[in-house]
């Protein structure tokens, strides 16, 4: 007559091929059993059929846990959304904007004042200014050589067109810095986004893989349990 084994958490008596010494139940299951059957050590026995019921409560247990990390994860990243809403907008669009009317007709002079257009009227303007007062109204020209007048408008003009051309310079400037600003920005926040990424992966990689294998593990020594049996 073989001899009987008692099972630690049904307590029936089994026989030898319907029971598991405690000792080789994976430390996890095993204190799984432990808060239920705090009787439970590891010199007993415990027959197969408790131990799958608790094999499949601890797998169940883990993919809940999971469930909870993964909808934790969500919330982060929609939270870090909705703190950091998108920073991409058009700065030269907004800066366009804010300018006054001074400000547009300073550029406009500065860069009418900055082309070919402007050189080429100029020229033929100071032509035709020598042109008539020295062939044309030759006996009575409004001003003679050496077109003093003339040497008044230039001056006006050059001392008029220095400070416009530095307003618009400034405002150049000014408008350089914000869009680096905002460039900054941009960087500063794919930075962080990468970093985001790292972490999630990293949480896949270390906490979801390492669960994936404890479950491939236990179903490997259920597998195992089925092919001695036979
Ligand atoms: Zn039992």
């Amino acid at each position: 007559m073989s001899k009987s084994y008692q099972c630690q958490v049904c307590g029936l008596t089994k026989n030898r091929s319907e029971v598991i010494p405690a000792a080789v139940i994976r430390p996890a299951i095993f204190s799984l059993i432990k808060q239920t059957h705090s009787d439970l050590n590891d010199v007993g026995y415990i027959c197969l059929a408790d131990l799958n019921i608790f094999r499949h409560k601890y797998i169940q247990q883990m993919m809940e846990e999971e469930k909870g990390e993964l909808t934790e994860l969500e919330n982060t990243v929609v939270q870090s959304l909705k703190d950091h809403e998108i920073l991409t907008r058009n700065v030269d669009a907004e800066f366009e904007g804010k300018l006054k009317l001074g400000d547009r007709l300073a550029d406009k002079i500065a860069s009418y004042g900055g082309s070919w257009k402007f050189i080429i009227t100029f020229a033929t303007i100071l032509t035709i200014w020598i042109i008539l007062n020295s062939v044309v109204l030759l006996l009575r020209p409004f001003d003679p050589f050496p077109f003093i007048l003339l040497n008044l408008v230039l001056s006006c003009l050059a001392a008029i067109q220095a400070p416009v051309i530095m307003m618009s310079q400034n405002r150049q400037e000014a408008k350089d810095r914000i869009r680096s600003e905002h460039d900054y920005q941009i960087n500063l926040k794919a930075e962080l986004e990468i970093r985001n990424l790292h972490q999630k992966i990293d949480h896949l990689l270390t906490h979801q893989w390492e669960r994936l294998v404890q479950i491939q593990q236990v179903q490997l020594e259920m597998m195992e349990e089925l092919k001695a049996r036979k």
